[in-house]
Parts: C-alpha cells; sequence; structure tokens
C-alpha cells in the first residue's frame, strides 16, 4: 500500500485500501487466504507523517494439538512514525522510520506483512482445554475417549478360558 506524501497537506488524513488476496506472500500462504483490508489514520506536520494503520482480515488455522481448522477474524494495528527530523525523539525507535523531506511516497507493506506475521501464531490451539489426540489410539480425545486401554473382547477367548479351567 503505497501513500504519496510529497504533496500531501499538512493535517489529518484516512484512506482505506484492500489488498487483494494472494498478492502478498507469505511462509504460511494458507494462513492468509483472504483480502486484507487496510484503514488509515495519518497526520503530516512538519514534513512528518505520524500514520497509524489498522489490518483486518480473515485467517484460516489448524489446531495444534486435534488439527481440527478454523477461521478466525483477524485484527490488529500498528503505528509508525516517518519522521524527517533530525531531533532525538524520546519514543519508542523501533515505531520510528527516518525519511528524507523529499520521499514521494511511503509504501506500507511491509509493515502490513510483518505484522501479519507477527501477531498470528505459529502455534495454534482451538481452544485452551483442547484434549488434541491421543498418541496411542488416535482418537480425537474432544469427541471421544481414549481406547488404549479397553481390553479387546471376544467371546471365543472367554470360552476358551472356561475350558482351560474345567479341564
Ligand atoms: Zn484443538
Ligand atoms: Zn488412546
Amino acid at each position: 500500500m503505497k501513500i504519496p506524501i510529497l504533496h500531501l497537506e499538512e493535517g489529518n488524513h484516512h484512506l482505506e485500501d484492500l489488498i487483494k488476496k494472494g498478492s502478498l506472500h507469505f511462509y504460511r500462504d494458507e494462513v492468509y487466504y483472504n483480502d486484507i483490508r487496510i484503514r488509515v489514520d495519518l497526520n503530516k506536520f512538519d514534513k512528518n507523517i505520524s500514520c497509524r494503520a489498522e489490518i483486518s482480515t480473515r485467517i484460516h488455522l489448524s489446531c495444534d494439538r486435534c488439527l481440527a481448522e478454523f477461521d478466525r477474524d483477524f485484527r490488529e494495528n500498528f503505528e509508525i512514525l516517518f519522521y524527517v527530523g533530525q531531533k532525538e525523539l524520546a519514543i519508542d525507535e523501533d515505531s520510528v522510520v527516518l525519511i528524507s523531506p523529499e520521499l514521494k511516497e511511503i509504501d506500507l507493506t511491509p509493515y502490513i506483512q510483518e505484522t501479519l506475521l507477527l501477531s498470528v501464531p505459529m502455534k495454534f490451539v482451538c481452544r485452551t482445554d483442547c484434549k488434541g489426540i491421543c498418541a496411542g489410539c488416535g482418537v480425537d480425545l474432544n469427541q471421544e475417549t481414549c481406547r488404549c486401554n479397553e481390553k479387546p473382547y471376544d467371546s471365543r477367548w472367554e470360552k476358551l478360558k472356561d475350558f482351560k479351567k474345567s479341564k
């Protein structure tokens, strides 16, 4: 998402954009399968641009324990100050990007991508008490009870036991 800033008037601006699905690439593309909506509030002052962006989309996740698949709404914000000034700033440097006063446009795409990557958990559990899948019998323990300790019951063996006893 590129925003022309060189001739932008000083003051507040609101912009919206839709990043079409598939136009950004991620390590886990299957997670970010939907369009990504971006709302940006920016303020230009003395050629500096302070920018607050909200990202919203729907992501696709699978539970790390039971493998169930889900879609979830995703919403996250980031703030960046594109700063031309030379003065020392008393704010978090991570959110400050130094720019030249002649810079024509700012590109928010890398920040959008980074926010998505950092805010979506690598490991995800469908619910905190998800019991997962039994490594022994393979049942989904949220749906069924473990069968590992079930003794196979077969009447023929029971009869054989009786036969041995009676001998
Ligand atoms: Zn689960
Ligand atoms: Zn089991």
